[in-house]
């Protein structure tokens, strides 16, 4: 594996309400290696968007990282001062959010709104320098550059997706990070924006993680894909091992329910709801509803196992019969 731009080590984020915490992120350990694409898979729920915003150090109250280690480009982001980390959000690390409307202000031109970007980060020094980065930053990402007067009214949902792209690698990050960037965006318009994180990466040699609940999307664009369930990450590794030789009984299951994957329909679908995460179930999270769960899966964690290839999964039967 080459070396990680990005290594989470044992993170844990926790909600609390008054029911007790919510275990979103609950001891995940994951390395990103430089340059790839790494999707996030999962159900609703799973703990993706709260993964990204620990990230990003941008978690909500009543939230807040309870353990754990983000280590990017050398540096443990859980210690930096909110200065400090002002400086990496936006500059080194670019996020897309899941709701592109509320990311953007319906009032104000786009082109403001990417050129607050440079403004923030003293790369221009006015509004009118601003607002001619952000015209390129819109050539970027294949607009006109005098669309910086529109309002995001004006704009499809695809193209606003875009100007939210461009606000994100406005300044060339290393590392860009995008939550289900495509959700409401019809086929054919998710597969252009695809196309252009793609094309985006190798042009500015970005490491890309891509949050999604669709593990065919993934399947297509990915070099690695890591499989939550229930705050835990499940399954890791290299997207062809991962795609035609699941080991978790889970990650099986989403492969067995995306419709397009295999060319075909087989909507089979996992059996049953992803827990309640203030009362997670005993043992493995995932027990209640895996057709292969025994007496031990009720009792006893399963410890994350790395295996050859760079894989890594947490299953007590995962290596049966192997
Ligand atoms: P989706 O696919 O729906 O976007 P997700 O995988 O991104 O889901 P998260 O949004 O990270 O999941 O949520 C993980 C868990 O944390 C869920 O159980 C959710 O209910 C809980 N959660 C998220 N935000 C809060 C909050 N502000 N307060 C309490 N619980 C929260
Ligand atoms: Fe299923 Fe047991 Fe593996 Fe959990 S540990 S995924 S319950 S077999
Ligand atoms: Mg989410």
């Amino acid at each position: 594996m080459a070396e990680p731009i990005l290594s989470i080590e044992d993170l844990r984020v926790y909600y609390d309400t008054l029911l007790g915490p919510v275990r979103a992120v609950d001891g995940v350990t994951l390395e990103v290696p430089r340059g790839e694409w790494v999707s996030i898979v999962g159900e609703s729920g799973s703990g993706k968007s709260t993964l990204a915003y620990a990230i990003m150090r941008l978690i909500p109250p009543p939230g807040r990282i309870a353990g754990g280690r983000i280590v990017f480009e050398g540096t443990d982001l859980t210690s930096l001062s909110g200065e400090e980390m002002r400086r990496v959000r936006g500059r080194r690390i670019g996020m897309v959010f899941q709701d592109p409307m509320a990311s953007l202000d319906p009032v104000r031109r786009v082109g403001d709104q990417i050129g607050d970007v440079y403004l923030e980060h003293g790369v221009a020094s006015d509004r009118r320098e601003a607002r001619r980065l952000a015209g390129e930053a819109l050539e970027m990402v294949g607009l006109p550059a005098s669309w910086v007067d529109r309002y995001p009214h004006q704009l499809s949902g695809g193209q606003r997706q875009r100007v939210l792209i461009a606000a994100a690698v406005a300044l060339k990050p290393s590392l860009l990070i995008a939550d289900e960037p495509t959700t409401a965006l019809d086929v054919i318009v998710q597969d252009k924006i695809m196309d252009l994180i793609e094309d985006l990466k190798r042009e500015l040699r970005m490491t890309v993680v891509l949050i999604t609940h669709d593990i065919a999307l993934a399947a297509e664009r990915s070099t690695r894909i890591a499989v939550m369930y229930a705050g835990k990450l499940v399954e890791y590794g290299p997207v062809d091992a991962v795609v035609e030789d699941p080991l978790h009984p889970y990650t099986r299951g989403l492969i067995e329910s995306a419709p397009d994957l295999w060319g075909e329909k087989r909507l089979r679908g996992i059996p049953g709801y992803p827990p309640d995460l203030r009362r997670p179930p005993s043992g493995c999270r995932f027990h209640p509803r895996c057709p292969l769960a025994v007496e031990r899966c009720r009792s006893e964690e399963p410890r994350p196992l790395r295996l050859e290839g760079g894989r890594l999964v947490a299953c007590h039967r995962a290596l049966e019969g192997r």
